[in-house]
């Protein structure tokens, strides 16, 4: 990984992206992955970097539904794997969850390096490899490979930086996805029946926590906990989030930090 100073401004954000260029270069992360990464950058920019509030309720209904789910998938791609591989892994032993490599751009290669990462975190159990079989109809993309021991039987499926294509796919099929994507208004976004407007990484990372302190909830509690969830008012405030900020901005210039002399040196 490229040297970044330790002060730098923009240090998180630079080190997401020597990940991604460093298994891009493995061949774990493909170039179309770069660019959805900037995609993300541009959301993450805009609600500030943080986890904002309908985020945390989000993650909240999401450990619920992976604590109650009877068989819980993870959905693994190059950039989730690149951004996240530890975190995938704590949260599958946190909450017994296969994990599955399911790739846009599929190469035998490519999910074997993906698995391969994926165990020398710890990972016990990777389907998706060389198991792989014609699942999800409707969809053209190497997307509809999946395993039957994997997101065929899955009830719950988390997806991360997922195509809206596949998540509608998926829930065609019945199963009940959650997804985490910086982008509120993507079709993946309001395709899930849950949708975490949050960095990959941050949002798994608070995942964990939740699951930590939900486990020892009733069911009833967590059962409650899902129905008080709304996921269509959830992705209005995440967008009210953006739109407040950038209104904040726009009517306060000066919190814009700039140079103010700047002109005066031409
Ligand atoms: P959709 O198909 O759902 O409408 P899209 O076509 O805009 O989305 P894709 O390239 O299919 O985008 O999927 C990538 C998604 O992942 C984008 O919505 C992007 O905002 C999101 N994303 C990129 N990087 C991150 C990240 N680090 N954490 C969370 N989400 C991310
Ligand atoms: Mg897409």
């Amino acid at each position: 990984m490229s040297h970044i100073p330790e002060d730098h401004p923009r240090r998180e954000s630079l080190i997401l992206r020597e990940k991604l260029v460093e298994d891009f270069r493995k061949g774990i992360v493909v170039p179309q992955g770069l660019i959805a990464h900037g995609r993300g950058e541009c959301f993450d920019y805009l609600i500030g970097e943080k986890t904002i509030e309908p985020a945390m309720k989000a993650i909240r209904a999401a450990a619920a539904s992976l604590l109650m789910a009877s068989y819980p998938v993870i959905s693994v791609n190059g950039n989730s794997a690149a951004l996240a591989a530890e975190h995938i892994v704590r949260l599958s032993k946190a909450i017994d969850a296969v994990i599955e490599v399911n790739l846009f751009h599929r190469s035998e290669r490519r999910a074997r390096l993906i698995a391969e990462k994926l165990a020398e975190f710890g990972a016990r159990d990777v389907v998706g490899v060389d198991d792989v079989v014609e699942g999800v109809p409707g969809l053209s993309s190497d997307r509809r490979l999946v395993s039957s021991r994997g997101i065929l039987k899955a009830d719950v499926v988390l997806v991360m930086l997922e195509d809206g294509d596949r998540t509608e796919a998926l829930r065609r099929l019945g199963k009940f996805v959650v997804a985490i994507d910086l982008n509120p208004l993507s079709r993946t976004a309001r395709m899930a029946n849950i949708t975490i407007v949050d960095n990959v990484v941050r949002a798994l990372d608070a995942l964990i926590r939740e699951v930590a302190r939900l486990r020892n909830h009733s069911r009833g509690s967590l059962e409650n906990l899902l129905k008080g969830y709304d996921n269509r008012e959830v992705l209005a405030e995440a967008i009210r989030c953006i739109a407040d900020r950038l209104m904040h901005l726009a009517r306060n210039p000066e919190e814009i930090e700039v140079f103010e002399d700047l002109h005066k040196e031409l």
